[in-house]
């Protein structure tokens, strides 16, 4: 990657979106942020003096031992609140069952069969506090890497919670990945101890989890125990000595476990990227400044107030499960909402009906979430009132302006505020997103950097590009939050973020910056498309395609041209109702040229029902750009969903 974006220069422009949307009244009158004013005041301190900032945002936060000093930066290696003692479980839970929140629902799980459980503060507390005595009865100690390889149910937050209550450092494997990945994270972070199910529910059906587990374990030595959480009770194999039923386990666990005072740069995770790019990353967070980044910018972006009920359909195996599921919420005391299965199991309205259930206030779902709806027709969320929303959120990709209006209409009925966020594994939370209330914001634009957050568009020489013109974005000061290495590869750490621009952190998306300093990220930087020497964003063709009445989804990839260097090669996913035409393409060709110019028109079109995505959702354009050129996929697929979509985007005709 080093050398590819070297050869690179900026990015052209050519979206034109200038749609604006006001903070309603109603809601900056009741915000933590109530106005712009408020928020460049807390933003010019945070920068100018950022050691005060964080240093009072910290001591909002538990801490056993003060710390000595708020920043040590020796570039790229930070440490944060050195010398300070902190536990990320204790401030999760011991905080709260002292108060008033004791009796609170920290978590409401609803199963994908229907059944609703709910575990209140003082609950969650005593659950993590056994299950913190359960490792520890299997060894686990202090430092000790701890998998955890299981459905969304309950007792993943409490595996976790109760890692981080003992000092043990979790790494969580997306319940949906084979058990090659298993194997692979196991191996990386030597982990001793596995925690998985027997199942979990997806689309009515069992997805088997232990199996995976079992087949792993054939390679991984390091490993000496699995504790099984059954879920499903379907039958499995168990190994006498190394596997362990939960509930055995739980029935003899002792439910008070102090909380161990940790030092702030102690390990609390490891977890990996998503793959969207290539082979995924193994980012290492620690546990001071991870608490006080995510707890800040939960607060303030979600305006979390004690009445929300807040729900983020991410699944815990992300980064976004892990920063706004588990630690951000539940350091803010919120009432979580947790949800096991499909979003279309048994119709396509689940979420709605979730939604209007449980009343749920905060929505904070992906862009390809949105897409998927906006294809399964708005007769699903008509079906529902959907009156108790005041405000919604996006993160995971750059989210287009057509499914940022139907976001707006559909669902936020024009009354909720958006907010549209952009952060990485790699920032632990959001760096630039608006803060409702404060920020107006627009359709397609992650709006300004969050408080402490130095973020700017430069070209390779790490020059301010001027505003309105594509770049490099890059964070210039360290932050809380960040990961602090990749485990057990420094020198790829330092080396993949750290020295593209010197001194400065790599993001590796590209953005540009417009005249009011709002960020438009516009996707990464591998994926930009060189036409005649004009470097196009995928996003913002995309959102050309997207804008078309009959596309739902559409992606767009270079592939080699004698000519102009590069041709747009466009794969399209139709509305549903929507005939697969030439007559179509030719339309869409022009459609695309009318909206952002013809040097943007796509060289060829394939209609597919589906794109190659992540496990997390994201469109895997690296595969479809090897498709493109070659004709086959070479490239790590390990993180795909979906094997067969390769298989049919190779039959789909070209023209
Ligand atoms: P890999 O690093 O393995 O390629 P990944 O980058 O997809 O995978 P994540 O850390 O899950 O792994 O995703 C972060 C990336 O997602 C960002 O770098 C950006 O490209 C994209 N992203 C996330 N949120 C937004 C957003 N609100 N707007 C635009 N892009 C976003
Ligand atoms: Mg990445």
């Amino acid at each position: 990657m080093a050398n590819k974006v070297a050869e690179s220069t900026s990015i052209d422009s050519v979206l034109h979106e200038d749609r604006k949307f006001e903070c309603p009244e109603s809601f900056s009158q009741q915000a933590h942020i109530p106005s712009l004013a408020e928020y460049d005041r807390i933003y010019r301190e945070s920068v100018e003096e950022p050691e005060k900032f964080w240093g009072r945002i910290a001591g909002e936060l538990h801490w056993f031992k003060k710390w000595d000093k708020v920043l040590e930066w020796n570039c790229p290696w930070a440490k944060w609140f050195v010398g300070g003692q902190i536990n990320l479980s204790y401030n999760c839970l011991d905080r709260h069952v002292g108060t008033a929140r004791k009796n609170k629902a920290a978590i409401i799980w609803e199963s994908e069969p229907g059944e609703v459980r709910t575990l209140t503060y003082q609950q969650l507390h005593r659950e993590v506090q056994k299950f913190a005595n359960v490792l520890k009865s299997l060894g686990v100690q202090k430092g000790d890497r701890v998998a955890i390889y299981m459905g969304m149910t309950p007792e993943l937050p409490v595996a976790m919670l109760a890692c981080a209550r003992i000092g043990a450092t979790h790494t969580v494997v997306f319940g949906g990945f084979s058990s090659n990945a298993l194997v692979d994270r196991i191996h990386d972070s030597q982990a001793t101890t596995v925690i998985t199910q027997d199942g979990s529910y997806r689309r009515g059906a069992e997805v088997k989890l232990f199996p995976a587990v079992e087949e792993a374990l054939k390679s991984c030595p390091s490993v000496k125990n699995v504790v099984i959480y059954q879920r499903t009770g379907s039958a499995i194999n168990t190994q006498p000595g190394r596997d362990h039923w939960w509930h055995d386990l739980m029935a003899k666990a002792s439910d008070e476990c102090p909380a161990e005072p940790l030092d702030a740069e102690h390990p609390l995770y490891i977890l990996y990227t998503s793959g969207t790019t290539g082979k995924p990353k193994g980012l290492v967070h620690t546990t001071g400044g991870y608490a006080v980044g995510t707890y800040l910018t939960t607060k303030w972006v979600f305006d979390l107030k004690e009445e929300d009920t807040y729900w983020c359909t991410a699944d815990i195996g992300w980064v976004t499960g892990h920063s706004y599921i588990v630690y951000g919420p539940l350091q803010n005391g919120a009432a979580v909402l947790m949800y096991e299965g499909a979003p279309n199991f048994p119709e396509p309205d689940r979420f709605w009906d979730i939604i209007d259930r449980h009343k749920v206030s905060i929505l904070y779902t992906a862009p390809t979430a949105i897409r998927t709806f906006i294809k399964w027709g708005d007769q699903w969320p008509n079906k529902h009132k959907l009156d108790s929303l005041r405000l919604l959120g996006t993160v995971g990709e750059p989210i287009n302006p057509e499914a940022w209006i139907w976001y707006h209409e559909t669902i936020g009925h024009s009354r909720c505020p958006i907010v549209d966020t952009w952060w990485q594994t790699e920032t632990g939370n959001m760096m630039l997103t608006p803060i409702p209330g404060a920020i107006a914001t627009k359709p397609g634009s992650a709006t300004k950097p969050f408080p402490g957050v130095v973020a700017e568009v430069v070209d390779i020489e790490g020059k301010p590009v001027p505003a309105g013109s594509g770049g490099f974005l890059i964070i210039r000061q360290p932050w809380p939050g960040m990961a602090r290495t990749i485990y057990g590869d420094p020198e790829r750490y330092k080396q993949q973020y750290w020295s593209q621009i010197p001194g400065t952190y790599f993001t590796g998306d590209g953005a540009r910056k417009d005249k009011d300093g709002y960020f438009w990220v516009m996707g990464r930087v591998d994926d930009v498309i060189n036409v005649s020497g004009h470097r196009l964003s995928t996003m913002e063709v995309e959102s050309a395609l997207v804008a078309h009445e009959a596309v739902a989804e559409a992606a767009v990839v270079g592939r080699p041209d004698d000519v102009k260097g590069q041709a747009i090669s466009a794969f399209v996913t139709l509305e549903q109702g929507r005939k697969p035409t030439n007559e179509l393409k030719e339309e869409l060709r022009k459609w695309v040229a009318k909206e952002i110019g013809s040097l943007a028109k796509p060289d060829d079109i394939r209609f597919t029902d589906t794109l190659p995505k992540t496990r997390s959702g994201k469109i895997m354009r690296r595969l479809l750009r090897e498709l493109a050129t070659s004709g086959e996929v070479k490239g790590d697929t390990t993180t795909l969903e979906d094997f067969s979509v390769l298989a049919k985007l190779k039959d789909s005709d070209e023209s």
